[in-house]
């Protein structure tokens, strides 16, 4: 099958539509940022976005990464990369095509693994944006190795008690929800990829002790209780129902599976959203170039300038095509019917790769602005400070390298001489041309 990453006409005509509302609607909103962030700020927010939703709505663009009965546009994974790659451009614009991390994740989860109860009770009010949502996994002493996650949820007749430690709980100190990864098997004899489940954890339950939302790097001065906060949460004898377990009765021990569900198509949508990101960086690299004159000619005559210009082009370029690939492959397993974790070579490679291309085409681009890229003046700091953390967030690069690493491994084995040790191989081919040769000897 050909690799085909071009969509129909009006499917352009849709993404042409995206760019310029981008641009034109959310782009300005960005600058007043600032005046959004008290909770008045925030409510004028809503009402300044609801329009805007709503325009999206009439696009027939809203929740696009969901299933049409569900509301979502059953685009697949290359339309749904290319729409991403708009939306990356801002921080601002995912949410107001409402599919924003982690609620798009989250609504996609109870899609894929959620009893009909619920649907009915969280994804759907999750996808009309009615209320907001968390995935709780990571803990302060385990993260990349999910197997050593401490929260425990034991059933108490029609409940499950939750006791644990949580943190970088993106979003949940103004969630309506936590969906939270919890150990639900103690037996120490018991697979640890079969002993964890997810639990629906209304934030408002006696018990979730949310302590702070942690200042971080992107966003040094948040404040608890600010979106996009990263929340420590203790949950002390935390009491739900045992309905609330993601799947119900049979999504006991499914955690991880789920969560490999979730997570393929959010990383695409991830890398995707990294390219619409350093696209704008490019931009503002190549407008830099055209521009700033030193010693007699302009950066762009430079030798080392136009280094990374091709140097950026052609990283970004690369992160795009195994982007689309990756989404490609997954969109032909999806045709197969089999699952897109089946991808998982294609979605590590962007996974990482993704990740520092987009951390190292701003750095250029803040270099080539000197002190200015440096300053809050440009967007390229911020950019730079948030880049960082996708090389940590939804597994560190070293974890992706390690599946990459073992995937490709399966197509080797060991060789002893190697496959390419030239005696063997001249010896090999003495023996079968060993007719000719011997004619090559007595004519000689
Ligand atoms: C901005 C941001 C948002 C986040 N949002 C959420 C969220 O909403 N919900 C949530 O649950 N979590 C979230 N996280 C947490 C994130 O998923 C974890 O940080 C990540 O899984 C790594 O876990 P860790 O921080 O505990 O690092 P550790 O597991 O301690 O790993 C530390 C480092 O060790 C190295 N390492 C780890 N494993 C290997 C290996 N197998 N081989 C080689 N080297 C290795 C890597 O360099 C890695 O960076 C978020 C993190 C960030 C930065």
């Amino acid at each position: 099958m050909a690799w085909d990453f071009s969509t129909e006409p009006e499917f352009e005509a849709k993404l042409a539509w995206m760019r310029d509302f981008v641009r034109d609607e959310i782009f300005p909103l960005e600058t007043l940022a600032e005046e959004f962030r008290s909770p008045e700020g925030r409510e004028l927010y809503g009402r300044m976005t609801e329009p805007l939703k709503q325009q999206v709505r009439d696009q027939g663009l809203w929740a696009s990464h969901l299933p049409p009965e569900l509301g979502g546009g059953g685009f697949g994974q290359v339309k749904l990369g290319l729409m991403h790659e708009i939306l990356g451009q801002s921080p601002l614009a995912p949410r107001i095509f409402g599919n924003n991390a982690p609620d798009s994740g989250n609504a996609e989860l109870l899609s894929i693994g959620g009893t009909d109860y619920q649907k009915t009770t969280w994804m759907e009010p999750l996808l009309a944006g009615e209320i907001r949502s968390c995935f709780s996994m990571t803990e302060p002493g385990a993260g990349a190795d999910p197997t050593m996650l401490t929260t425990q949820a034991e059933r108490d007749g029609d409940e499950w008690v939750i006791n644990g430690h949580k943190w970088f709980s993106s979003n949940a100190s103004v969630a309506d929800i936590l969906i939270v990864m919890v150990k639900t098997n103690l037996d120490p004899d018991a697979s640890p990829y079969r002993s964890f489940s997810m639990i629906v954890v209304p934030t408002d339950t006696p018990g979730v002790n949310i302590l702070r939302d942690v200042p971080t790097m992107g966003e040094p001065d948040h404040k608890t209780g600010e979106p996009g906060g990263h929340a420590e949460i203790i949950y002390d004898n935390v009491r739900v129902p045992f309905d609330n377990l993601v799947g119900g009765e049979e999504g006991i021990g499914q955690g991880f599976a789920l969560a490999q569900k979730r997570l393929g198509p959010g990383r695409i949508h991830h890398a995707m959203r990294w390219l619409g990101q350093s696209s704008r960086a490019f931009d503002l690299l190549c407008e830099r170039a055209l521009t700033r004159e030193t010693k007699g000619s302009l950066l762009a005559e430079k030798q080392m300038i136009q280094d990374w210009i091709a140097q950026s082009y052609a990283d970004r370029q690369a992160a795009r095509l195994l982007t689309l690939h990756a989404a490609w492959t997954m969109d032909k397993l999806h045709a197969e019917g089999r699952h897109y974790s089946d991808a998982r070579l294609e979605i590590g490679v962007i996974k990482f790769w993704g990740a520092k291309v987009l951390h190292d085409v701003i750095d250029r681009a803040i270099q080539i602005h000197g002190s200015l890229g440096y300053t809050t003046d440009l967007p390229l700091e911020s950019m730079y400070r948030a880049a960082r953390a996708a090389r940590i967030y939804d597994g560190p690069d070293e974890v992706h390298k390690v599946t990459v690493a073992r995937q490709v491994l399966k197509n080797y084995k060991a060789s002893d001489p190697s496959i390419d040790h030239v005696p063997t191989r001249r010896a090999e081919a003495l023996d079968r041309y060993a007719d000719y040769l011997d004619e090559l000897a007595i004519n000689s």
